[in-house]
């Protein structure tokens, strides 16, 4: 069947939707945390009851959403979908969590930035499948409890280290997502081409996976932006010279950063002197927010070697000031 038409790229949360994996068994890489998972789901199942809740943590783009439904999946139940941004009011949350069916799956997104009021409900409702519903306000205000069917809640967050404890406790199992090794990433866009029907020779899929800075939303991407710099170009197909135009079109580089990591690293190399400097003003310095570049830059940055985070703030290394062609000041780290 064919998943996806190849000749519109449609919406990208389309297009990312046909590409995700649907089972545990065609997920690729992640072995630890699809071992774990595997096991957790195989004993809830026998069990016949709801396992743990279940926290993914790790950089956007990393299988933490795909994860989530694959468990709805392999524990064959519905899932409902929400996020911390979009649970702003406790009785938004009561009103998910009372709607629920017995061991359905509430994947929250983004649980780290719920509203306190919202939390603390939601501890309750996890621990003892309970809402309290308050009716009325001020002083003739009661609370009302509800009791819910067991269920399963999955929180996505990108920063684990955010969660308050109480949260984070109430979860049985916490898998931590990591950076995709490049073979991992090849398995992964052979079978987006398949899937978007775009016809992809071993050299062009292994250049785009060394430089899709370790994850597969980002391989996915690229994938379409080749594919589109062949078509235009009559190439039918998607080989190492189309994966070589394409990406340097795109401001990938050789080593898969793209423009927020090099800025990072040029603010920290010419205006810090390679630093260390505070995270907040080397946000500032590259006008984005914190959090995106704690998230989103930095984990990438500091697992290929690019930067150090010190007591003191972030550092830059020999490495960057190398990839930058700039001369490091004497005594910089390697
Ligand atoms: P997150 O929720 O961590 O931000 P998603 O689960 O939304 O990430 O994944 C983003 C995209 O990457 C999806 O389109 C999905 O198809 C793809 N993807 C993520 N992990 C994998 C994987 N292990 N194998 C194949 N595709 C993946």
């Amino acid at each position: 069947a064919r998943v996806v038409d190849a000749g519109s790229d449609g919406d990208e949360r389309t297009v990312e939707a046909a590409l995700r994996p649907r089972r545990l068994s065609e997920f690729p890489g992640q072995p630890r945390v699809r071992d774990q998972l595997a096991l957790v789901l195989e004993a809830a199942k026998r069990r016949g009851s709801p396992p743990d809740h279940v926290l993914l943590s790790g950089p956007p783009g990393l299988g933490k959403t795909t994860l989530a439904m694959i468990v709805a999946a392999e524990l064959e139940k519905p899932i409902r979908v929400t996020s911390g941004p979009a649970i702003q009011h406790a009785g938004d949350l009561a009103a998910v969590l009372s709607s629920l069916m017995e061991g359905e799956v509430l994947f929250l997104d983004e649980i780290h930035r719920m509203s306190r009021a919202a939390e603390e409900m939601l501890y309750l409702a996890m621990e003892d499948f309970r809402v309290d519903v308050i009716v009325g306000k001020g002083p003739g205000a009661t609370a009302i409890p509800l009791e819910l069917p067991p269920f399963t809640v999955v929180g996505a967050t990108t920063r684990a280290g955010l969660l308050p404890a109480p949260l984070r406790d109430r979860f049985g199992f916490t898998g931590h997502l990591d950076f995709y090794a490049t073979h991992d990433l090849v398995r992964i866009l052979h079978r987006s081409a398949r899937l978007l029907e775009v016809d992809a020779d071993e050299a062009g899929i292994g250049e785009i996976a060394r430089r899709s800075r370790g994850t597969p939303r980002i391989a996915n991407r690229l994938l379409r932006r080749v594919r589109d710099w062949a078509q235009v170009h009559g190439r039918s197909v998607v080989d190492q010279d189309a994966a070589h135009a394409a990406l340097a079109l795109f401001d990938v580089d050789d080593r898969g950063l793209d423009r927020l990591d090099r800025a990072v690293l040029e603010a920290l190399c010419r205006r810090f002197r390679g630093g260390p400097v505070g995270l907040g003003t080397l946000a500032v310095a590259v006008g984005e927010e914190a959090e995106t570049v704690e998230t989103v830059a930095e984990p990438f940055l500091v697992r290929e070697g690019f930067m150090v985070r010190t007591p003191r703030g972030r550092a830059a290394t020999g490495l960057a000031w190398q990839h930058l062609g700039l001369t490091p000041p004497p005594g910089t780290d390697p």
